[in-house]
């Protein structure tokens, strides 16, 4: 419904003004109903040009002059020959006619032939598609400046519901965590006592956004931008498609596109090593149902077991779990019937934590992190920490409140499990926070810090969330 509304709307979109240069620069007011469409379809078709003499017939000419290409392509728009550079033997160079000269560019193969950022399986394909964009360009020049400045993508009736849908959810979904302010008051001591001195600021404004993952695509058959509504013009690589929404718009709109993807279910193939914003949008949730159910699980029957997160269950039943959660999503069974041992369900939540492909506590964020535990004063320490997660992304921030909340239940009950916000640090620290640039040394030196954030944020997860 959506793509046929779509593809007939730029049709009625009229060229009312199309301005073109004439040979004697003059300027030609035109009312025509043209869409860059139908441009596409004037543009000159390509007309090989093979070597004259009798014996060769090659499209190749070997080292021929400018002028003498140009003799040889004059009077027919569309006509191209490869030639051997004069200037630089060795090399090729496509000389094309269009607007009555002869343009001459420098061409490369590497499997593919290419003169610019698009590569062609043939010459022939890249000339018809260097036409097109030519002729386009040429007629439409100032329209297509001026194509993106009165988009229809806010108008579109799927982005409205879709917006509808996001202050739906972030009304329901995000907590907004509470600016605070700790004294450093050195009588303050107490966690208590600190709580209590906290102070809640001015709530801060979030939005809940999601960039999209544009990739170049190549379209088959017309297709017309979302973004702009205009027709996307070119043989190949016209566009760029949002591999996880499936927006497709011109390269030059995608810049302009807000960040609001709402990833498609469809699209989103795994649950594990999937980005955590995206895998939370495409099933409309707080955080992720994977993280929700491995707890579930772990605090139904697990959180007296002995060296819980610790013990590592067999590597192989832990794969069997990620892979159950890959291809049944929340229907996977986690439960005591399929794994009794317990030390598998945690084994996989922190498998789910290590394989994201950014981690829970962002690159980005990383070296606040450490440098927030390098700090003396364990007040400025606390207060430098929460600034840090004041500042990560909604379904990061949801995801390691969930965690840690969990996570300061186990240490209660360090009588039976035996384990403490220090030695949960030890386990959660690499995994929830690595560097941006994995190398050995940096991994070692931060390691002390990585466990002081996690074994700070367990023990002090009232105050900070
Ligand atoms: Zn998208
Ligand atoms: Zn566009």
């Amino acid at each position: 419904m959506l793509h046929s509304t779509l593809y007939f709307l730029p049709l009625n979109c009229v060229l009312t003004t199309l301005l073109f240069g004439g040979k004697h620069g003059a300027f030609i007011n035109m009312h025509v109903s043209l869409t860059v469409y139908q441009l596409q379809q004037e543009a000159p078709r390509p007309k090989r040009i093979t070597c004259p003499q009798e014996v060769c017939a090659a499209l190749f000419h070997g080292v021929i002059s400018r002028d003498y290409a140009d003799e040889l392509l004059v009077g027919t728009e569309g006509a191209y020959l490869i030639r051997e550079s004069q200037r630089q033997p060795g090399t090729c160079t496509l000389a094309l006619r269009f607007g009555h000269q002869t343009l001459n560019y420098r061409l490369f193969y590497d499997g593919k032939h290419f003169v610019g950022e698009k590569r062609f399986e043939s010459v022939h394909d890249l000339v018809t598609d260097a036409l097109i964009t030519l002729y386009i360009e040429t007629k439409a020049a100032e329209y297509i400046a001026k194509m993106t400045t009165n988009p229809i993508y806010e108008h579109l009736g799927y982005t409205s519901l879709l917006k509808d849908k996001m202050v739906h959810r972030l009304s329901r979904g995000r907590t907004e965590p509470r600016r605070v302010t700790f004294q450093r008051d050195e009588k303050i001591s107490s966690p208590l006592v600190r709580r209590s001195a906290l102070k809640d600021m001015p709530e801060k404004q979030c939005s809940y956004e999601k960039i999209h993952n544009f990739k170049v695509h190549t379209f088959r058959g017309p297709h017309w931008c979302e973004y702009c509504a205009n027709f996307m013009w070119g043989l190949i690589a016209q566009g760029v498609r949002c591999s996880d929404c499936g927006l497709n718009v011109h390269k030059q709109c995608s810049k302009l596109v807000p960040s609001d993807c709402q990833p498609d279910l469809r699209r989103i193939k795994k649950v594990f090593s999937c980005d955590l914003t995206t895998l939370v949008k495409a099933h409309n949730a707080t955080r992720p149902m994977v993280v929700d159910m491995c707890i579930r699980e772990i605090e139904l029957r697990g959180m007296k077991s002995e060296g819980l997160y610790r013990v590592s269950g067999f590597s192989e039943h832990i794969e069997d779990v990620r892979l159950a959660f890959d291809r049944d999503g929340e229907k996977a069974d986690i439960s005591a019937s399929a794994y009794a041992d317990i030390n598998i369900i945690a084994g996989a939540l922190k498998l789910y934590f290590r394989d994201l492909p950014i981690p829970v506590i962002t690159f980005d964020l990383y070296s606040k992190f450490i440098q927030a535990a390098k700090l003396p004063n364990a007040e400025s320490r606390l207060e430098a920490i929460h600034e840090g997660l004041l500042q990560l992304p909604p379904a990061h921030y949801e995801t390691l409140r969930y965690l840690m909340a969990h996570l300061k239940r186990v240490t209660m009950f360090e009588k039976y499990n035996l384990m403490n916000a220090e030695n949960l640090g030890i386990v959660f620290g690499p995994t929830l926070m690595q560097p941006p640039e994995q190398n050995a040394l940096t991994t070692l030196n931060d390691m002390r810090q990585q466990k002081l954030v996690v074994q700070l944020i367990i023990e002090h997860e009232d105050v900070l969330f």
